[in-house]
């Protein structure tokens, strides 16, 4: 439990937003499909000093009742909302940098289907 103070915890996720991705890693178990956890949820269940890693240790599938001690459960910061939030910061700065019209172009351009 002697994280290096830089580990990232649960907390963390308050500060960007960024829901939880929780999944049972047991093949053939019902649960192994992604479940998100809204940030405070996250915190509430895992506290915000818990590391990624501890909380991977910690926690139990419901279902099949795979621990994540045996490594069987994963969890991370929700991949989407990370680059949801990356697409985004990119956006502000583009719009900053060469106006709201230029960047309404990009963002047509980003939602093209098929991406
Ligand atoms: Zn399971």
């Amino acid at each position: 439990m002697n994280a290096p103070p830089s580990a990232p915890v649960i907390g963390d996720l308050l500060v960007t937003g960024d829901r939880l991705e929780v999944w049972c890693q047991n093949l053939g178990c019902s649960r192994t499909e992604i479940t998100v956890w809204m940030p405070e949820e996250a915190v509430a269940r895992l506290g915000a000093h818990t590391t990624f890693a501890d909380a991977r240790r910690i926690l139990v599938c419901p279902a099949c009742k795979a621990a994540g001690r045996q490594k069987m459960i994963g969890a991370r910061a929700s991949v989407l909302d990370y680059y949801g939030r990356q697409e985004r910061e990119r956006l502000a700065q583009y719009e900053a940098q060469y106006g709201p019209e230029a960047a309404d172009l990009l963002k047509a351009h980003l939602r093209r289907p098929g991406r």
